[in-house]
């Protein structure tokens, strides 16, 4: 399974890409995730990234190019992947193209998640994550126990610096202006499957896979 993960930020892409990891025994590969082990890490790219990351920017192109690059190389990524927040704008889907030409990856399915961004909004500035264990809550749809503490381990919760309210504006907004304009090169590719992303966590996950599993009769159709 080769798959690319579209959306705004807060649409679930993350919570899916895990379920779909699992599913189809691929690997995830999100570039934010990857980027935020590195600013943890304090390593050089984390700390050029999280100049970025912090005010909602998009991190420069030929950095997460190259995260991407060195990670398809890898061995486990031979058989499919999962592109989860990559790629994000039109320098980048063109690196891509040309990376899965080289290696004689075939070209993925698109999956794009639909949701509002007033929903979007919503859903990112209630998140929590426990500081210590990374157990993430939401103070409306999944709230810890005793306000600002973790259930599992007993540390503080916080709120991801760029999920504050004027920096998930600001992210919408590269949105809009920079990852928006995929969808459509996607779609004039024959590559895009959209699916709505309202719902239930397990509800969106089986509209995915439905679209998933269609396409892949599609391609084995005579
Ligand atoms: P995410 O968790 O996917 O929302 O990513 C968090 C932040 O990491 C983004 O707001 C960007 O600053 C950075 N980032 C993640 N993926 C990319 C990408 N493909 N291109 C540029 N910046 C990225």
């Amino acid at each position: 399974m080769y798959l690319i993960l579209l959306g705004p930020p807060g649409a679930g892409k993350g919570t899916q890409a895990k379920m779909l990891a699992e599913r189809y025994r691929v690997p995830q590969i999100s570039t934010g995730d990857i980027l935020r082990v590195a600013v943890a890490a304090g390593t050089p790219l984390g700390k050029e990234a999280k100049t970025y990351m912090d005010r909602g920017a998009l991190v420069p192109d030929e950095v997460v190019i190259g995260i991407v690059r060195d990670r398809l190389t890898e061995p486990d990524c031979q058989g499919g992947y999962l592109l989860d927040g990559f790629p994000r704008t039109v320098a980048q889907v063109e690196a891509l193209t040309r990376m899965l030409r080289e290696l004689g990856v075939p070209l993925p399915t698109v999956v794009s998640l639909d949701v509002g961004e007033e929903e979007v909004v919503r859903r990112l500035a209630g998140r929590r994550t426990c500081q210590a264990c990374g157990e993430p809550f939401h103070v409306e749809f999944h709230p810890a126990r005793l306000e600002g503490v973790c259930d599992k381990c007993g540390e503080d919760l916080i709120q991801r610096e760029d999920d504050k309210e004027e920096t998930i504006r600001r992210r919408l907004q590269v949105y809009r202006e920079q990852t928006e304009p995929l969808i459509g090169y996607y779609q004039t590719q024959g590559l895009l499957e959209t699916v709505n992303g309202l719902g239930e966590t397990g509800e969106v996950f089986a509209r995915i896979s439905s679209k998933l599993e269609g396409r892949v009769d599609k391609a084995a159709a005579p």
